[in-house]
């Protein structure tokens, strides 16, 4: 187990003058190491796995902001509605109007990204360009709809790859997409966020306008293959 202080630090050093949001990725991690990154202060955490995200949250500081940045399912919203601070993978309808029933329930506006597929690969998830348009055009046609909700802006993962160029095309992608999007009426001036960028590439998406990286690797050290 591990917490790297110096590796954070730097990080940290390097995204001051951006301004831009650290979400420290904490999935498969034990409680101890996220307590040292909270003991330096750090209190933005992400996880993607609903049971081991709602276990930690019971048992750690009520402060910590809790970023939910995996695939989520429609049948365990409501095990982190309670509680969760924003949801990054937002990627259809149906799972918006699960959040919004949700968030009915407990009382609470959900923040809540949508995710874009900027990536090459089939395997990553989210809305393609078309399919966002759409979503985006079902929550300005019905705004009470989704009135538990608020679209924040926009999040997605780069390829897998060392090639900058084609990173830096896909990052380049979103940010348009979130520069067409972010002021429309609907979202009353508060679609702000564009999470985009990992330990691998951080800097990099940061240049191509990210405010929040999701960094886990770097500050913790590389993670176990998950066995389940
Ligand atoms: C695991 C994960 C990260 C962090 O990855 P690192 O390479 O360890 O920084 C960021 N975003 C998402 C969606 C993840 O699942």
């Amino acid at each position: 187990m591990a917490f790297l202080h110096e590796a954070y630090d730097e990080i940290l050093q390097r995204l001051a003058g951006s301004g831009a949001t650290l979400v420290a990725v904490s999935k498969t991690k034990p409680e101890a190491d996220i307590m040292e990154a909270y003991g330096a202060g750090q209190r933005d955490f992400g996880e993607n796995y609903v049971q081991e995200l709602v276990g930690k949250q019971a048992s750690l500081p009520e402060d910590i902001r809790w970023h939910f940045i995996g695939h989520l399912q429609k049948n365990k919203v409501k095990y982190i509605a309670p509680f969760v601070h924003l949801v990054h993978g937002v990627d259809s309808i149906s799972l918006l109007q699960e959040i919004q029933k949700q968030a009915v329930k407990h009382n609470r506006i959900i923040d809540c990204l949508l995710q874009v597929h900027i990536a090459g690969e089939e395997t990553k998830f989210g809305f393609d360009d078309a399919e966002l348009d759409t979503c985006i055009k079902t929550i300005q046609a019905s705004p009470a709809s989704f009135d538990h909700i608020r679209i924040k802006g926009l999040m997605g993962m780069a390829s897998f790859s060392d090639d900058r160029l084609l990173l830096s095309k896909e990052f380049n992608h979103l940010h348009t997409l979130f520069q067409k999007y972010a002021n429309l009426l609907v979202w009353n001036g508060q679609f702000t966020v564009l999470s985009m960028g990992m330990s691998s590439d951080y800097a990099l998406a940061i240049s191509c306008g990210s405010n929040m990286v999701r960094i886990g690797s770097l500050i913790f050290g590389e993670r176990e293959k998950r066995t389940a």
